[in-house]
């Protein structure tokens, strides 16, 4: 608790950067080499959280640029390590905070591999997701003499600015009753778990429905938002008092930008909206982080959605990703940029 205490005082957005390895053949065989060689955008990681990049388009002074973030993982970073930076936002919702972890960046940069991982029938990969509830469970567990916890796991996904449920079974809502502090979507599925394997359970049907209509799975996945939701419900034993806390994991649309001379209809607007959005998610975090009395929620359906763990006791933390790969220097220049304007 007093770990989580002094978090606290540190404000409540924080920004990492994630670096993901490269991924071409040619620099898979000597990687570290690779990494701050003539392939790579990035020139230096810092301890502080500094990164700099370099665009080798460009010459001189202009070439070069650091940003600055709460802490910077370059591309050896293992989740196992990631997770330890997130953990201490994971338990506070057990003290009844709410919470926002978002996965921000172009399509390849490894949003999934940090929030789900890459293979979920091996422990050590798991992402950000499975090791909260996981740890969510185990230290509910730890305190079960004095709080009795229940958990509830919603999913959905936000696609061309409508919300789907993802837990829809049968074409039956699964329900039960609390009262819900979370996600602004009053009929999404809500079931109970007890355990991390129940969550896991669950996740594979909502992976499954998201896929269902699509043309491929990671076509879709890569335009729509998806959001994890976990409600903590706490009462206290001894004095029968309750709290409520709510997690959300969200793996973002891929942020890069398309070419509006080279699309056309359905992809055009797939587009729009998932600028329009993240945009309009850029445009909250900086109005909280520079305390405006208005903060603009209204402007998408994801910041609708997300609005009462947007803001006031709430915690938010996002994951900006980077590919180091020279070919996406553009897409890793403006994922800094936005990284810039909500830190
Ligand atoms: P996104 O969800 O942003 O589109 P993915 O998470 O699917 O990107 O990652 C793209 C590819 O890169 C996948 O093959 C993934 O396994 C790999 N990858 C991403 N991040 C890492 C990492 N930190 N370490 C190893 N491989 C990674
Ligand atoms: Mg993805």
């Amino acid at each position: 608790l007093l770990y989580n205490q002094i978090q606290d005082l540190k404000g409540t957005i924080r920004v990492y950067c994630r670096v993901r390895p490269s991924l071409s053949s040619e620099s898979a065989e000597h990687s570290v080499v690779d990494y701050i060689g003539e392939n790579s955008v990035i020139d230096y990681i810092g301890e502080n959280g500094d990164i700099m990049v370099v665009d080798r388009q460009k010459h001189g002074k202009e070439a070069r640029k650091i940003f600055s973030f709460s802490k910077v993982f370059g591309e050896n970073v293992t989740q196992e390590q990631i997770y330890a930076d997130t953990q201490p936002l994971i338990r506070s919702v057990l003290d009844g905070f709410n919470v926002c972890i978002f996965a921000y960046g172009q399509t390849g940069s490894g949003k999934t591999y940090t929030m789900s991982g890459p293979d979920l029938t091996i422990e050590e990969t798991w992402g950000v997701n499975y090791r909260a509830l996981r740890d969510l469970f185990h230290f509910s567990s730890s305190r079960m003499d004095l709080i009795e916890y229940e958990v509830g796991v919603q999913m959905i996904e936000i696609y061309n600015e409508q919300v789907r449920d993802l837990l829809v079974l049968d074409g039956a809502n699964h329900r039960y009753p609390t009262n819900l502090n979370g996600l602004n979507v009053p009929d999404a599925s809500l079931f109970a778990v007890r355990s991390t394997e129940d969550v896991v359970e669950l996740m594979k049907i909502g992976q499954t429905n998201r896929a269902v209509g699509a043309t491929a799975l990671n076509e879709r996945s890569s335009r729509s938002h998806s959001i994890l939701t976990v409600h903590v419900h706490g009462r206290e034993l001894v004095s029968g008092s309750t709290l409520k806390g709510c997690l959300h994991l969200v793996d973002l649309a891929g942020s890069e930008r398309v070419d509006k001379s080279e699309v056309v209809g359905e992809r055009l607007k797939e587009a729009q909206h998932i600028n329009k959005s993240l945009s309009a998610l850029g445009d909250v975090i900086s109005a909280l982080a520079q305390k405006n009395s208005h903060i603009p929620y209204r402007n998408s359906k994801l910041t609708q959605v997300l609005q009462n763990s947007l803001g006031g006791q709430a915690k938010t933390l996002m994951f900006m990703h980077i590919n180091p790969e020279a070919v996406a220097i553009d897409e890793t220049i403006s994922t800094l940029n936005f990284a810039e304007r909500v830190a």
